[in-house]
């Protein structure tokens, strides 16, 4: 079942005479494919929940409209639409069982939906089972590890065969081994049942990692779409390229003089079609190769192996002094590191992993051919 959003918008009044609102969903316009898991990604306060619960019907937009499929749902309840929502608070009660818990969103069912008994604990037990907590049916929450209490919740809201999932922030209580597991687990989990499935997370390794596609937020206005690594590869503007990778991005002030690029004193690549202009230039932390002739000149201040990688602190006199970054971190390959010297290192950068960004609007500066 794909998921349209149209033109959805989200202001909030003002609690204060004359305080400002706040719009917290701000024109998004979205298509999410049938059976993919779409992570919603952004900081506090970028909109994503509301978002959210725009979707499941638990907020009412200020405008726009909300399809599932070819049904217009925006104007319907959440227990209509078809949803099942897991928080980052499993929110299951504690005097029922996890079988009790399961079956109840079953049992409230009415009219026409209502279900016989055996074919409810049929259902109970299939969801279970797809969630790997069927050998605890009859244990209370209070009995469960975190990450088995989330695998209860997610049963309980696959229950009802909804036609979307929605997962709001559903590993933020989880230790961080427990988070690992189970992001794979809601990726299997969602593969098997092929259910629509938005998730939101401030976490941008976890949305990278699970999510056929992304959605970037900021101060509720979508930045990017797309699949994760297209994004990474290709940031729309400098918001973007901040938030996504770790270690972060380096960036940098630098100039574009003559259809070169210079940090300091070194020209550092040829930026055909751009216009002379100062410019932000971001490089991310793989996008240094090491090169005793290369044309960046750095001053080394600290060298971590890490196995496969090596993570390499580097100084330049210039950019340090001008940019808000003062240090480069780089990640090399550890059967290079015998190139980096005491004292300085000296870097070519990868042209597919330096990108430029206008001054004023931080938006992507994109070369010519
Ligand atoms: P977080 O990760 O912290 O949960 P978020 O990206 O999910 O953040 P939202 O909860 O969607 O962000 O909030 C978006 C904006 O709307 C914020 O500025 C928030 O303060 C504001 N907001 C959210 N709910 C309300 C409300 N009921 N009344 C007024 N403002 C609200």
């Amino acid at each position: 079942m794909k998921v349209v959003l149209e033109n959805l918008t989200k202001i909030f009044p003002s609690r204060a005479k004359g305080g400002k609102e706040v719009v917290a969903v701000n024109n998004f316009t979205y298509e999410i494919p049938d059976g993919k898991l779409v992570g919603l990604l952004g900081p506090s306060g970028c909109g994503k929940s509301t978002s959210l619960y725009m979707i499941c019907g638990l907020q009412k937009p200020s405008s726009g409209k909300i399809f599932f499929g070819d049904d217009d749902v925006t104007e319907l309840s959440p227990e209509n639409r078809g949803v099942g929502l897991v928080f980052q608070n499993y929110a299951l009660y504690p005097h029922m069982t996890v079988k009790q818990n399961i079956l109840f969103p079953l049992q409230n069912l009415k009219g026409e939906d209502k279900l016989a008994k055996d074919v409810m604990l049929e259902r109970a037990y299939e969801v279970a089972k797809l969630v790997q907590i069927d050998e605890l049916m009859d244990r209370k929450p209070s009995e469960l590890s975190g990450g088995q209490q989330q695998r209860v919740a997610i049963a309980r809201a696959l229950v009802k065969f909804p036609r979307v999932l929605l997962l709001d922030e559903p590993l933020s209580n989880l230790d961080a081994r427990l988070r690992l597991q189970t992001r794979e687990e809601i990726k299997r989990i969602q593969t098997e049942t092929g259910i629509t499935t938005i998730f939101v997370t401030h976490d941008q390794e976890e949305a990278m990692s699970i999510s056929d596609e992304i959605v970037v937020m900021k101060l509720g206005v979508v930045q990017q779409t797309g699949k994760p690594q297209n994004v990474y590869d290709d940031p729309a503007n400098l918001f973007v390229a901040k938030f996504l990778g770790t270690p972060p991005i380096n960036v940098f002030d630098g100039v574009v003089k003559g259809g070169k690029l210079y940090l300091g004193e070194d020209e550092v690549m040829a930026v055909k079609g751009v216009e002379d202009q100062e410019v932000f230039v971001g490089i991310r932390p793989e996008g240094f190769i090491l090169n005793p002739k290369g044309k960046l000149h750095c001053e080394v201040q600290n060298v971590e192996v890490m196995g496969r990688d090596v993570s390499v602190v580097s100084k330049h006199s210039a950019l340090s002094a001008q940019s808000a970054n003062k240090a480069i971190r780089s990640i090399i390959d550890a059967d290079n590191k015998d190139q980096i010297g005491l004292t300085e290192v000296t870097f070519d950068i990868k042209p597919n992993k330096i990108f430029l960004f206008n001054k004023e609007t931080e938006e992507r500066i994109r070369l010519g051919e």
